[in-house]
């Protein structure tokens, strides 16, 4: 592996030299003013990024995962029913925590490659006429399939119903490099970690409550504790956490945070849908499909591409790793070894892109695939001289 070449795992993702020194710092009292001016900044900038005014923010050392279970152990209690659909890896993995908290999930099959069925929501939250169902899934972007869901027609399926429950949204691979709207959306808990639109190492936990959800802490009874809201909101307002914070990774979200309103919320979007269109212009030059069942339902985020019935797609990124020092993601759960996945989300340019696709191509000749090298960069690179 070369610590040159840029990463396309969807996530971590690439790191920028000015947030790897910013996570680099001395020690301060984290229980000081000192530690407020960091801590109070990163939640006023989460807040914009999410599109919400009125967020509840709150940030806990621990992953995207943590995220999950910080929503759930808030705002509900045992033997509560919830709807999720499982339509890949990551909406699978947070059912079955769902589950592992003896919360009751009415899953709703979905075939990977597919978005949430907001139809199929409508129909079960307008039978649910005793409001039985306290909380709706939803998986924003599939990170597994490269798949992005229309969370706004969940939020209207629920409407429609004329449903009290409570819409939470895995933002993980999206926040922050494609569009998310807290507020217009409806969302009650969203959740995102610091290792992918935020460009950061793992390690921080960042989710949004609305005041419905916030309000929701005083009837949940599922035990929590070190993610317990209402304890993180005490130390907040001694400019501090419950416990020790991570002080480096918040300087470095603080900084994030800055680089993503300089470069603007909805040009950073732009970038990542640019640099994605190229990458799909490449996957169709190499004659090969994504995994998403439809254009409407890509991810600007992560591609994962289908390859030749009988070959094994985790080759390409074996080879990708040892012989180029190169990282992209293999194909999870369900779709492991039918797709190889590239991840364009964070810090990436036109250029870096390229460098990735001109690897694939190389990649897949060696393994024998019926690839013209310079096929999938030529069709990138002519989108990007024009692509806006
Ligand atoms: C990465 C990811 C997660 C898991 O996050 P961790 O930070 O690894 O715990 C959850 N959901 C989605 C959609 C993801 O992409």
């Amino acid at each position: 592996m070369s610590f040159q070449n840029p990463v396309f795992i969807p996530g971590p993702t690439n790191i920028p030299e000015a947030l790897r020194k910013a996570c680099d710092m001395p020690t301060i009292d984290h229980r000081s003013p000192l530690f407020g001016d960091i801590l109070n900044p990163v939640l006023a900038g989460i807040r914009q990024v999410l599109k919400s005014d009125s967020a509840h923010v709150f940030v806990f050392p621990s992953t995207g995962t943590g995220g999950w279970e910080t929503a759930l152990t808030n705002t509900l209690s045992e033997g509560d029913k919830i709807l999720a659909a499982r339509n890949g890896m990551f909406s699978h993995r947070w059912i079955d925590m769902c589950q592992r908290h003896k919360l009751d999930v009415e899953i709703v099959e979905t075939p990977w490659g597919h978005g949430l069925p907001a139809d199929k929501y409508k129909e079960i939250l307008k039978a649910d006429t005793d409001h039985s169902i306290k909380a709706v899934l939803a998986t924003h972007n599939e990170t597994a399939t490269g798949v992005k869901s229309d969370i706004a027609a969940v939020r209207a399926a629920l409407d429609a119903a004329g449903h009290p429950a409570m819409l939470f949204v895995d933002g993980v691979s999206s926040i922050g490099s494609m569009d998310f709207r807290m507020d217009d959306w409806g969302v009650d808990v969203a959740v995102t970690g610091s290792q992918k639109g935020f460009m950061l190492p793992a390690g921080l936990a960042i989710v949004g409550f609305s005041d419905k959800a916030y309000a929701a802490t005083d009837t949940a009874r599922l035990p929590r504790t070190f993610f317990d809201i209402r304890d993180m909101e005490k130390g907040y307002a001694a400019n501090a956490f419950p416990y020790t914070p991570p002080v480096g990774l918040m300087n470095g979200l603080k900084m994030s945070l800055d680089m993503i309103a300089a470069e603007g919320l909805e040009n950073v979007f732009a970038r990542h849908t640019r640099i994605a269109t190229g990458v799909r212009h490449a996957v169709d030059a190499w004659g090969m499909q994504l995994c998403a069942a439809s254009p409407d339902i890509y991810s600007d985020s992560v591609s994962a591409i289908r390859t030749p019935a009988g070959f094994n797609a985790t080759d390409i990124v074996t080879v990708a790793a040892e012989k180029y020092g190169m990282a992209f993601g293999v194909g999870l759960g369900e779709v492991a070894g039918k797709v190889f996945r590239i991840g364009h989300l964070g810090m990436l340019t036109d250029a870096m892109m390229l460098s990735g696709l001109g690897v694939a191509e190389m990649v897949m000749k060696d393994l024998g695939l019926d690839i013209k090298l310079g096929s999938g960069v030529g069709a990138a690179q002519e989108f990007y001289r024009f692509g806006s």
